[in-house]
């Protein structure tokens, strides 16, 4: 398996322009460092591809890219709360278009 796994990375890196193998530069390597220490958020780290955008907008609680820190667990049951103790007022004046998220009210 480790065999056909390498054979596969050597074809793919032969079929890849050879430009995109060389050292990066100093901004590039800066840029790709502060990458990682720009990760952090509330609830743990963004575990997004280098170079790669936020696609959620910092919704960060429902985003699969989230690493979440278990010492945050706290703050999320807090995050969990104030959304039901919001939700259960909206729903019993019935307002419409108001999405649960799956949270029981
Ligand atoms: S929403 Fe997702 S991608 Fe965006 S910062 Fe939060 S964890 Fe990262």
């Amino acid at each position: 398996m480790i065999r056909t796994y390498r054979g596969f990375l050597d074809r793919r890196r032969a079929a890849r322009p050879q430009e995109e193998y060389r050292e990066p530069t100093v901004q590039e390597w800066h840029d790709f460092q502060q990458h990682f220490e720009l990760r952090k958020v509330s609830l743990g780290t963004c575990g997004r591809p280098y170079g790669t955008p936020c696609k959620h907008e910092h919704a960060c609680i429902r985003c699969p890219a989230l690493q979440m820190d278990p010492h945050q667990k706290p703050r999320l049951i807090e995050i969990i709360q104030n959304l039901r103790e919001r939700i259960r007022p909206a729903a019993a004046r019935d307002i419409l278009g108001v999405e649960t998220g799956g949270l029981a009210c």
